[in-house]
């Protein structure tokens, strides 16, 4: 690859950039595309190679966005950095290698499955020295049309830090799918894992069993927190890893929760062990944002240079965080004139199950479930909801369609009335929103129940964050 065709590629998407502004669709990734165009995909190396530091990527299934927006609240408090979220491609990632400066990238990348992505493609080209993983569980079933197989999708995760031979994996050892990417590459980088090592944080639903993403073999619990996350063993040997960075303590009221965090942990930049520890006062923002807290903050002392700043960069900026920073749509608990809803998004069985678990701590008398469905061919995620349903043992239940199908969603209900016998349906359109969002609204405020949980498959901005912004405007 010619220098000047790199330069010319370069000035061509700085020149374009701006403009695609005016334009709609390809928006932030518009600069990379123009580069990856004229100068092709492999081209994208030599932006990499501009960062000091280098480049972190983050993915999973769930907590990527919030992860990867309190990493980028943390690192940009110490050092300018250059950043992309909420966006899936790899010219997203040029673009804002192009545009923007600083030593060090934060990128999220989500990966539906390798058919789709190109994981192994962004780490040869993007070279990250670190890759940062929140969760990883079965999610949308099918994609374009197909089933989605979950071990082509967990393939496709492991193939974003598969090829790395430096830098540090940043995961999750509670969750023993992340902790075995990490695991895995132990011989190759360093690995930060994170975790909890509190009695607060207890699952109440039915222990699924869980494979061994090692041998197969069923894993051993000492512990669950959180679904398939918790404290396990194999015969096989592998075992949850000792985190470095841990919640040793929390406290939770209805104003604030207090979390302490003590870490001990290598830091990329100074190439150096360093230790911390942090007391919290962060708004009750769910137990899943734990985890995301967990995660931004090891990746952020990873990555920092400036490592004396790192217990003072933490406090500046959860001590300061409202809720603003959670994305569009998720989970939250409104108090609506002392009824106590709970709504957002929960497309996947283990976004719901961490949305009852929040709910739960709430709950002190008889409960609604207002259900949204999934899509045709989904049935495993409707299984997986239909689970939360019946760990919550709802007063009653209300099933509307969640995506476009109402034939399937009244079939998903038929499931639940066998159950339920006074379950509700209400066939709601996808393409008449602005009825299905009001009507939903509605049977909320109109509930005769004093907990309401709202919650399964729904467009993230168009259904979720309007009703949600209803209920909490008025
Ligand atoms: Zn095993």
């Amino acid at each position: 690859m010619s220098n000047v065709k790199i330069s010319m590629a370069k000035f061509l998407a700085k020149v374009g950039g701006p403009l695609s502004k005016l334009g709609s669709g390809s928006g932030k990734s518009f600069a990379g595309i123009v580069f990856s165009k004229v100068a092709g995909i492999d081209a994208i190396s030599e932006l990499s190679k501009d960062l000091k530091i280098g480049s972190v990527i983050l993915t999973g299934t769930n907590g990527k966005t919030t992860t990867t927006t309190l990493l980028i609240k943390l690192l940009s408090n110490d050092i300018p950095i250059r950043s992309s979220y909420e966006s899936n491609t790899i010219n997203a990632i040029a673009s804002a290698l192009i545009q923007q400066k600083g030593d060090v990238g934060v990128f999220e990348y989500g990966i539906r499955n390798i058919k789709y992505g190109i994981p192994d493609t962004v780490q040869r080209v993007v070279d990250p020295v670190g890759v940062v993983y929140t969760t990883i569980s079965p999610e949308h079933a099918q994609v374009a049309g197909e089933k989605n197989p979950f071990k082509d999708y967990y393939k496709a995760k492991e193939l974003l830090s598969q090829g790395m031979q430096r830098g540090v994996i940043v995961t999750n050892t509670d969750d023993p799918r992340t902790a075995y990417l990490g695991y895995k590459k132990r011989n190759d980088v360093t690995i930060n894992y994170y975790g909890l090592e509190v009695d607060d944080i207890k699952d109440f639903f039915d222990a699924e069993a869980i494979e061994c993403p090692a041998c197969g073999k069923e894993l051993k619990y000492e512990k669950r927190f959180l679904n398939h996350r918790g404290v396990y063993s194999c015969e096989c040997g592998f075992k949850r890893p000792e985190a470095n960075v841990k919640l040793t303590n929390v406290e939770f009221t209805n104003e604030k929760w207090m979390l302490t965090i003590e870490g001990d942990l290598y830091n990329y930049p100074t190439n150096k062990n360093v230790s911390f520890n942090v007391d919290l006062k962060v708004p009750p923002f769910g137990f899943h944002n734990i985890y995301n807290t967990l995660a931004s903050i090891t990746a952020y002392a990873t990555f920092t240079p400036k490592t004396e700043n790192i217990e003072s960069t933490i406090k500046e900026v959860f001590n300061n965080l409202d809720m603003s920073f959670i994305p569009p749509g998720r989970f939250e608990v409104v108090n609506y004139e002392n009824k106590l809803i709970g709504l957002g998004q929960g497309d996947n069985g283990d976004a719901a199950k961490i949305n009852a678990l929040f709910m739960n701590q709430f709950i002190e008398g008889p409960l609604e479930f207002i259900y949204t469905t999934p899509e045709e061919n989904e049935e495993e995620i409707f299984e997986d909801h239909f689970e939360v349903i019946k760990a919550l043992k709802p007063a009653h239940v209300i099933v509307v369609p969640g995506r476009k199908s109402i034939e399937k969603a009244e079939e998903y209900y038929n499931i639940i009335k066998k159950e339920y016998p006074d379950a509700e349906f209400y066939p709601l359109s996808y393409d008449e929103m602005t009825k299905r969002i009001n009507k939903l609204y509605e049977l909320a405020i109109e509930s005769k129940y004093d907990y309401v949980i709202m919650t399964g498959c729904g467009e993230e901005q168009a259904m979720w964050e309007n009703i949600k912004q209803k209920l909490i405007k008025r």
